[in-house]
């Protein structure tokens, strides 16, 4: 029985309302009286159901899917603007006791060379990245309570916020590791941890029990009531997603949005991110293996209704992603990507060893940071590296307030052209550096308030002058 309240997994992503949401859909798809009436609701940029939602994905008709794809790219300019916010992952280690069917990790993989980082190597792995300009790291590891265990994985969060290299500095880390108790919840909170981020791979229970065959990752109710936990601990910010490939990506999608919906329901904000990555090839994984694939205009159709449905959530896409499909789906609701990511252990800093068998996925936009930086400023967006928000306490609802009120819209422009400034001085090329002046230049003009507008170019000469670190 569905009941976004509950705390079961199975009565808040209820297969039944799923599978009634699909039917539904498919014998409203075409029906354009009932698409006019959600299209209308979503104008008001308030979010859809994910009934609703589900109806607009099946609605073939060419006129109203421009209409989505449009409202789609209204609702991320009026929300998250031009701006593209920029990390990297940092994979601590890849041991694991799982036995999930499309990673390389998995626990019976006896090819795979497995690793796990010290933090001397964390160290060079976060110089590595700073000297880059990254700014904002999410850590991954494998499931394994001997080898990762919560402590190792707090020493790393402390060693990797400790390290100040020239003008570098991680201002927050973000955590993508295995659905956990309560109390570890609670010390990654202590820790200072930014989002915590866990992928549901897939919400339908018969498949996700069958791709994840053996390991605690089994457990279906103890991995989808993990949100749950992490904010009860007080971890305001999380980040959901599924694993598009495995099974159908339409009871996937809603029940992504269900999801949302429950942790509207019982914490008053939903989640603070939402992922959408597709299985792609690694060491002994075929993504054709799963016969779930969809193409990428499927793929910018779902980014665009996911945008329509949870306006205020931030929309993540990874380095799984082409350029050309990154490029296709940033208008429609991306506002965080990743830029020259390694998805090996220890990767980073020994880039010889990037392309080594412990990398969890094929990456497919393999361009380096200054590339992808150069490439948004010259589609005209504002690469971002602001943490602001969240070393100003500005997480969980205080966040989603702002960005309902619309005063997001105050703090942002300010924050990332700072962030921005801050990269082009310490890291970017003469050619990144030439295009990101004029676009800081273009962009200070259009901040509304005189005054505000002041205070920046005073923070922008104090960041030419050498000085770091502004947080509004
Ligand atoms: S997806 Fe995570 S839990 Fe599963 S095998 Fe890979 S690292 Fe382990």
């Amino acid at each position: 029985m569905y009941n976004p309240k509950s705390a079961i997994a199975t009565e808040f992503i209820d297969n039944q309302e799923i599978l009634d949401s699909l039917e539904y859909a498919q014998k409203n798809g075409n029906n354009r009286e009932l698409i006019r009436e959600i299209l209308d609701k979503a104008r008001e940029c308030k979010g859809i159901s994910h009934r609703e939602a589900i109806v607009l994905l099946e609605c073939e008709d060419a006129e109203y899917n421009k209409e989505i794809e449009d409202l789609a790219k209204k609702i991320k300019e009026k929300f998250y603007g031009n701006r593209i916010v920029i990390f990297a992952p940092l994979y601590l280690s890849n041991y694991c006791v799982n036995g999930c069917l499309y990673c390389p990790y998995h626990l019976k993989n006896e090819t795979i060379r497995r690793k796990k980082l010290s933090q001397e190597e964390i160290e060079r792995e976060v110089i590595a990245l700073q000297d880059m300009g990254h700014k904002r790291l999410a850590l991954e590891t494998g499931e394994d309570p001997v080898n990762n265990p919560i402590e190792y994985v707090l020493e790393s969060i402390k060693t990797i916020y400790s390290i100040k290299h020239k003008n570098g500095a991680i201002r927050r880390v973000n955590v993508n590791i295995a659905a956990t108790s309560l109390e570890n919840y609670k010390k990654l909170k202590d820790a200072g941890i930014g989002t915590y981020i866990l992928f549901q791979e897939t919400y339908n229970k018969d498949s996700y029990e069958k791709l994840h065959p053996t390991g605690p990752k089994h457990d279906y109710a103890h991995h989808t009531q993990a949100m749950d936990r992490a904010m009860e601990a007080g971890i305001d910010d999380v980040g959901i997603g599924v694993l598009f490939g495995l099974n159908s990506y339409r009871y996937d999608l809603v029940g992504l949005l269900m999801h949302a919906e429950h942790l509207e329901a019982v914490f008053g904000v939903g989640p603070h991110t939402i992922s959408v990555p597709r299985v792609r090839s690694a060491e002994d994984i075929n993504p054709d293996d799963f016969g779930n694939g969809i193409s990428d205009a499927l793929f910018a159709k779902i980014v665009a209704v996911i945008r329509i449905a949870v306006p205020y959530t931030g929309m993540i896409i990874s380095t799984r992603e082409s350029e050309q499909s990154r490029k296709n789906v940033l208008a429609l609701g991306i506002s965080q990507i990743s830029g020259a990511s390694c998805t090996s252990v220890g990767g980073y800093a020994e880039k010889e060893k990037a392309e080594d068998n412990t990398t969890q996925f094929e990456v497919m936009d393999n361009r380096p940071l200054d590339e992808v930086v150069q490439w948004l400023l010259n589609m005209g967006y504002v690469p971002s590296f602001c943490t602001a928000c969240y070393r100003q306490n500005r997480t969980g609802d205080r966040f989603m307030s702002l960005v309902k009120s619309g005063q997001i819209a105050n703090i942002c422009p300010s924050n990332s052209l700072m962030t921005l400034k801050e990269y082009l001085e310490d890291y970017a090329s003469e050619a990144t550096k030439s295009i990101g002046e004029k676009v800081i230049a273009e962009q200070l003009e259009l901040i509304p308030s005189e005054k505000i507008r002041e205070k920046v170019r005073a923070w922008l000469e104090k960041i030419r002058g050498g000085e770091r670190d502004f947080r509004v």
